[in-house]
């Protein structure tokens, strides 16, 4: 019964520490947002002594009679929100997620055909070093050298040539919308399966504001912690003939017991991800993602060979490209840090670094978003880059600057008092 902070200090501090940095910076990692306290709240709570094997109303253990309840709610949410019909909120991430997706849908030694990761794929759309580069006869696709966007008629080649039994759009680096419905007749030409990945749009999709894969897919899986805006974990979305499959692939194919705190926080935040103020959320995510891109690709970042791939954005995030600046992604990512803005460097399409080092900075704007930040704040935020990244040497003025905007809008106001509920 002895608090965190007296039962064991030394986590308690490091926490305290991350949630002062979550507080005193600016969070621009792509991949990450900041949860609302409802979220927390269930995923700190007493659902995480629960064993929950099986699915509601077919559970192996007893006692289960409040957490079906609540992974109820979350699949009827899922599905309500993106006009799924059927869901499965159980993967603990979007990597198992997607391990379920794969075993449902293809056997080991079938060719998969994935956006290749050094173009902005994911480890598991067949990284060699994955379990989905392992287990699976893969084939990539990648992004043109002229325009760096995907070229439809490349990929009908390759899956012409490929005979592939599964395709896998989505992405975790590309700034722009992919066309489901050629993926689609591709599919459909070849006679392979269309799976989407949609784990950074998702809450774009949610939102209305990004094409929904969901009527084109035969099986989409996302993660929840992205755009989104909820706990670190996956589900799973799927026409209803795939639903047993799925389910088996993920307990037990794939999974134990559900992890049930995580599942009430996923079903908040589906609540949210449906509501006006989350739709505004969004719009101000993709707003400040078009004002970056545009101070990106102002004459003084220009002048220093720094570009924007694609030349702007449709999505969340942009892809800073370093390849013709004295900069490295490694440099890129500590300077910014050193003016207190968090963003990962990210190898970009034929990037001549190594993979450490990279020639690319990917830089998102949902976090931000969830802080309050409009028009105003992303102007800001994007000229303190885009001063960086010019290559100021007054990097004083431009930390004052990020610890001003931090102070501007607080983050979880109160929380040292109430995180122990
Ligand atoms: N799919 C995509 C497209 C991603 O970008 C990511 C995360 O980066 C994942 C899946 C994996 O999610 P997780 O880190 O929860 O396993």
């Amino acid at each position: 019964t002895a608090p965190l902070a007296e039962l064991d200090p030394e986590v308690a501090q490091a926490m305290a520490g991350e949630l002062a940095r979550q507080r005193d910076t600016l969070e621009m990692i792509a991949s990450e947002n900041f949860v609302p306290r409802a979220v927390l709240q269930a995923q700190g709570s007493v659902l995480t002594n629960k064993y929950a094997e099986g699915y509601p109303g077919r559970r192996y253990y007893g006692g289960c009679e409040h957490v079906d309840v609540i992974e109820d709610l979350a699949r009827a949410r899922a599905k309500e929100l993106f006009g799924a019909d059927f869901a499965n909120v159980q993967p603990h991430s979007g990597a198992q997620a997607n391990a379920a997706v794969l075993m449902a849908l293809m056997n080991p030694g079938e060719k998969l055909l994935g956006l290749d990761l050094a173009h902005g794929g994911h480890l598991t759309h067949g990284m060699k070093l994955n379990f989905s580069g392992k287990l699976y006869d893969v084939e990539s696709y990648g992004v043109s050298k002229e325009d760096h966007r995907i070229d439809m008629d490349e990929v009908r080649k390759i899956a012409v040539a490929a005979q592939p039994k599964v395709i896998v759009a989505g992405w975790s680096a590309y700034p722009r919308h992919e066309d489901f419905a050629a993926f689609r007749s591709i599919a459909d030409e070849v006679g392979a399966y269309l799976w989407v990945d949609m784990a950074h749009f998702a809450g774009l999709v949610a939102a209305g504001l990004h094409p929904s894969p969901v009527p084109y897919a035969d099986v989409v899986s996302s993660t929840v912690h992205k755009t989104l805006g909820g706990p670190r974990s996956g589900l799973i979305l799927a026409k209803q003939e795939w639903a047993k499959k799925l389910n088996s692939a993920v307990f037990p194919g794939q999974q134990g017991g559900p992890l049930m705190h995580a599942i009430a926080a996923k079903a908040v935040s589906l609540k949210i991800a449906g509501t006006e103020e989350f739709k505004d959320r969004q719009q101000r995510t993709l707003t400040g993602a078009k004002i970056l891109a545009e101070r990106l690709t102002g004459a003084d970042v220009v002048d220093k060979g720094v570009s924007v791939l694609t030349g702007g954005t449709d999505v969340h995030l942009v892809l800073v490209d370093l390849r013709n600046s004295q900069l490295d992604g490694q440099q890129g990512e500590d300077l910014l840090h050193e003016v207190g803005i968090t963003v990962n460097r990210n190898a970009v399409p034929f990037d001549p670094r190594p993979p450490m080092v990279t020639s690319g900075l990917r830089i998102g704007t949902a976090a931000l978003a969830s802080r309050g930040f409009g028009d105003e704040q992303f102007t800001e935020v994007a000229d303190i880059i885009g001063t960086a990244l010019a290559g100021s040497s007054d990097v004083e003025t431009l930390k004052s600057r990020v610890s001003k905007l931090a102070a501007d809008f607080p983050l979880y106001e109160g929380l040292e008092d109430w995180r122990l509920i």
